[in-house]
């Protein structure tokens, strides 16, 4: 094939795409000295604001934001006119840009990238266009957006009408004159609500057909934000510091004021500050916690609702527009002028798809279950096969002959959202595991085009040439992406961001939701660290230092950070009676867990007097006993009372079903060992002994306890099998102390920063037990005789120094022929686990260990089964 003289054989790097992502690389990849070729389908540069023509197109981030930042000179010389600038003004910025720096020589437009094949043994990429050039290159970058792939029209007869159809993402250039014509509009995302007001302009007739209505808050359009503005001429470089530090890539004070917990005066004031400011970064953090609680984010949701109540005339259409079947911001929310008013026009109507679905396209209309429609023109605005749509397209085949859609079919996989393993020298701009579509673009499209330059620079400067990520790096990257989306709301949506609104696509959250602060920062860390996570070569040399860059839950490096702003006093450095104040201070701010049927206090009668016991009665349990769990507080043997565990009690009782009762013990240093672990089995012996009484069935009692707690749990039920009885059904052991020998890893790895030191543990040994007593199996139950134990459940958090004797535990049972459930609490520290309602990544462990304490009595679930 004869190729156009501006497409040479082979360039240091291609670029597909000339949006602004790949006007940057590009840009970024002269600057440090390589050749490059950039190639983009569209005939011209601007990416999604070449394409999206439709009326009413417009920026949803103010446009002091939306801008690239990388050049002072570039910010002096554009003045925007408007908060939220037309399609126009954006496209005609980014050529701007473009001519200003030169760009356009190094790019081929209207030229679709149509594969790209690795060839391991010259290290080249083989790239191939739709024209059947070929062009080769080492570094092959896919700067294909996000939203730039129209989702194909999945209903019925698409094809049938006769009339004109058009895609908001794919408008004619010359505009569209819908004056007097009757004009269906499918789809109310953010290119639907922006184009509706403008379309019932000229329509004569204009029908909306809505699946899921959305939410939308009015963007109040002017001039350019004065603040933002004077904030930019005062200190430019301090502003862009803090959009790239800032969660979604716009500046802004975070909040921790909490839905739950404000008043309805603060919350109607936060939220009307919000709705007038008529921004995203506004709506989206009312409250601190609304993308996390549901009730939390019922009050913003509901606050919206009553808005478009209160603006659309007509209480069926209100009411139809009003969005309730997802949690507000997991879906993204649009921002829109006029849109609800439009529906008060004589001549607009609202078509519910739910209510009426259409049966299908014809050729002059649309027919739905209930009606047939005639229309002069459809107009879809339904979406984008979002964030892998553009990378699976073109034919990516990577080391041996794997394709990117194959490897990807059960959902993209990346490290950093930057690369993915078996692609070496493949970079993606905003791919899936980037905060890309959850920020402002713009800050996050910088982000990324500067750390692949960087990368390369560096590479070069190694004398390095070839870069792939770690299979260990990305599968540890991609669960982290997950376990941040775990801990929101955002996955309960069947939204694009989820992949749902594609048939057949797999469910899987796509963008990275730990913050464009979070997400710079851990790009820094792996660079920092010798580029982490990934494998690099060059003649004669390899480099890799693998590992994982974020592996601790998000939720529990939150409440660690926040605890280290406390700058409290280690706890062994206190006397007891003030480590236990300290204690009793942090617990009276928890939330109180959840509620239980019924809670009630009383004493035991334990070995050298009364034992207080809290009991917990599951909600439903008036009909009839539940089988009884004894649990042990956790504190070190020296700290905790039955308020420190009350609502982790709570939750075991609700998620276990059965009846639990909370034990108080004496305490060390004021009495030592082995005094808790008799009270215990003091304990243990009377709940058998008195199940009726406290609504249990007789013969079915298991023991639980965290930490030291689960230390006399084990111990108690070592004790209960020398003795002969009670039986015990089950001991659920939650990060227990099983040995005293502080020389396992676990205490090196995890012994500092944590909140459960190995200082800590070493003091809290001290008050418990002299040395010599710390063999003893009623203080080390490793130690002990393990044979003919009763089943055992035992958490091992990752970061909890005492991880390591839970796990020698668990074998050690195994091995005398105890059954045993293992349960590791990935991500998690000593403490977090029992932070009801406070690390939400916590729940699910204690989902299982709820699982696995009904599993000690099956016949509460085949009771339930039954039931
Ligand atoms: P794009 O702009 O999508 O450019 C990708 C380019 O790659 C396209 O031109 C495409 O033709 C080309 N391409 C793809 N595949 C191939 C191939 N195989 N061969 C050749 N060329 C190919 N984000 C915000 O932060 N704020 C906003 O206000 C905002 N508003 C938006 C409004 C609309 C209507 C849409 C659709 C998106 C909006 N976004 C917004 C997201 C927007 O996509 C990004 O802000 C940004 O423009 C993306 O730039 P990009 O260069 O990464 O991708
Ligand atoms: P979208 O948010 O995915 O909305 C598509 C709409 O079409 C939804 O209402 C969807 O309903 C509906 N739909 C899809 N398939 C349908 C079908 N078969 N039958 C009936 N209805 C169907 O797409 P978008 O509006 O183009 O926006 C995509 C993203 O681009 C936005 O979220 C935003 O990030 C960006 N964007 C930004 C702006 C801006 O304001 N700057 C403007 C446009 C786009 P369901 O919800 O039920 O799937």
């Amino acid at each position: 094939m004869n190729k156009p003289a501006s497409v040479p054989e082979q360039v240091d790097a291609v670029v597909v795409g000339a949006g602004f992502s790949g006007l940057y690389m590009l840009y970024r990849l002269r600057q440090i000295g390589l050749s490059v070729k950039a190639f983009d389908s569209a005939g011209d540069v601007g990416g999604t604001w070449y394409w999206n023509r439709y009326p009413g197109a417009r920026c949803d981030i103010a446009t002091p934001d939306y801008t690239y930042s990388f050049d002072p000179e570039l910010e002096k010389e554009w003045t925007w006119s408007e908060k939220y600038a037309t399609q126009p003004e954006i496209l005609d910025y980014l050529r701007f840009v473009a001519d200003r720096y030169g760009l356009r020589s190094d790019i081929e437009f209207s030229t679709a990238v149509t594969s790209a094949r690795w060839d391991e043994h010259e290290k080249r990429w083989t790239v191939t266009t739709g024209h059947g050039e070929e062009i080769r290159c080492r570094y092959y970058i896919m700067a294909t957006g996000c939203l730039s792939v129209p989702k194909s029209p999945d209903i019925e007869g698409a094809g049938r009408f006769a009339g004109p159809v058009y895609f908001t993402s794919r408008w004619p250039h010359e505009g569209v004159d819908f004056t007097g014509q009757r004009v269906a509009v499918i789809g109310t995302g953010s290119s639907g609500i922006q184009s509706i007001p403008l379309i019932a302009r000229q329509a004569s007739q204009l029908t909306v057909f809505q699946r899921t209505p959305n939410f939308s808050i009015p963007a109040h359009n002017g001039p350019a934000p004065a603040d933002r503005l004077q904030q930019l001429d005062e200190d430019r470089d301090g502003y862009r510091h803090d959009a790239r530090w800032s969660r979604i890539g716009v500046p802004s004070e975070p909040t921790d004021v909490l839905g739950v917990t404000a008043s309805e005066a603060v919350r109607r004031e936060r939220f009307e500050a919000a709705w007038q400011q008529g921004e995203l970064v506004g709506i989206v953090s009312v409250f601190a916690d609304q993308l996390l609680n549901p009730a939390s984010n019922d009050i913003v949701a509901e606050m919206i609702r009553a808005k478009i109540r209160s603006i659309v005339k007509d209480p069926g259409t209100a009411e139809t527009l009003c969005p309730k079947d997802h949690y507000f911001g997991t879906k993204r929310p649009c921002l829109d002028t006029g849109y609800f008013d439009t529906y008060n026009l004589p001549h607009v109507r609202l078509v519910d798809l739910r209510k009426q679905p259409i049966v299908s396209i014809t050729e002059d209309g649309i027919e739905t279950a209930d009606e047939s429609f005639g229309f002069d023109a459809i107009v879809y605005a339904t979406g984008f096969d979002a964030m892998t749509g553009a990378l699976v397209a073109a034919d990516v085949t990577g080391r041996d002959s794997l394709s990117l859609k194959e490897k990807w079919a059960a959902g993209p996989s990346t490290y950093l959202g930057l690369m993915t393993a078996g692609f070496p020298n493949f970079f993606m701009l905003t791919g899936p595991g980037s905060p890309s579509v959850l920020s402002n673009m713009a800050v996050s499209i910088e982000q990324h085009v500067d750390w692949v330059a960087g990368c390369l620079k560096d590479m070069r400067e190694e004398g390095l040439d070839t870069i792939e990520p770690t299979e260990l790096a990305e599968s540890g990257w991609n669960q982290h992406v997950q376990d941040c989306a775990a801990i929101t709301l955002m996955p309960t949506a069947n939204s694009w961001y989820m992949g749902a609104n594609v048939p057949g696509k797999p469910r899987v959250f796509l963008p990275y939701i730990g913050g464009v602060d979070g997400y710079r920062q851990a790009c820094d860390d792996v660079a920092g660290q010798g580029y982490l996570g990934f494998r690099m070569t060059g003649p004669g040399r390899e480099q890799c230092r693998d590992g994982v860059i974020r592996r601790m839950q998000p939720d529990v490096a939150m409440v660690l950070e926040l605890i280290a702003t406390m700058d409290l006093p280690p706890m062994e450095t206190l006397s007891a009676d003030d480590a236990r104040a300290l204690m009793a201070a942090t617990a009276a701010t928890r939330p109180p867990g959840p509620e239980v049927g019924e809670v009630t206090d009383g004493v035991i009668p334990g070995p050298a007097g009364d034992l207080p016991y809290r009991l917990y009665r599951p909600a439903g349990s008036s009909e009839g006993p539940r089988p009884l769990v004894v649990y042990f507080h956790g504190g070190g043997w020296v700290l905790g009372n039955l308020d420190s565990d009350d609502p982790l009690c709570r939750d075991l009782c609700e998620r276990s079903g059965a009846v639990i009762v909370s034990v108080n013990y004496r305490h060390a240093p004021e009495v030592r060992f082995p005094a808790a672990a008799l009270d215990a089995f003091a304990a243990v012996q009377w709940a058998d002994a008195n199940a009726i009484e406290l609504g249990g069935i007789p013969g079915q009692l298991s023991v639980a306890g965290w930490s030291a707690g689960a230390n006399i749990a084990a111990v108690a039920c070592q004790l209960a099998r020398d003795a002969g009885g009670p039986h015990i059904s089950g001991q659920m052991l939650i990060c227990p102390v099983a040995d005293s020998d502080m020389t396992r890893p676990s205490y090196q790895e995890n012994g500092d920063g944590y909140i459960l030191t190995t200082a800590l543990m070493r003091w809290f040994w001290d008050h418990y037990a002299d040395p010599a007593d710390r063999r003893d199996p009623r203080a080390a139950p490793l130690r002990g005789d393990l044979q003919g134990l009763p089943p055992a459940c035992i958490v091992a958090a990752d970061f909890d120094p005492l991880r390591d004797e839970g796990v020698a535990y668990a074998r050690a049972l195994e091995d005398a022929g105890v059954p045993v459930r293992l349960t590791r609490a990935r991500g998690h520290t000593h403490t977090s686990v029992t932070m009801v309602g406070v690390v939400i990544s916590g729940a699910p462990v204690r989902a299982e260990i709820g699982e696995a304490l009904r599993d000690f009595f099956p016949s509460v679930e085949s009771r339930e089964r039954v039931s």
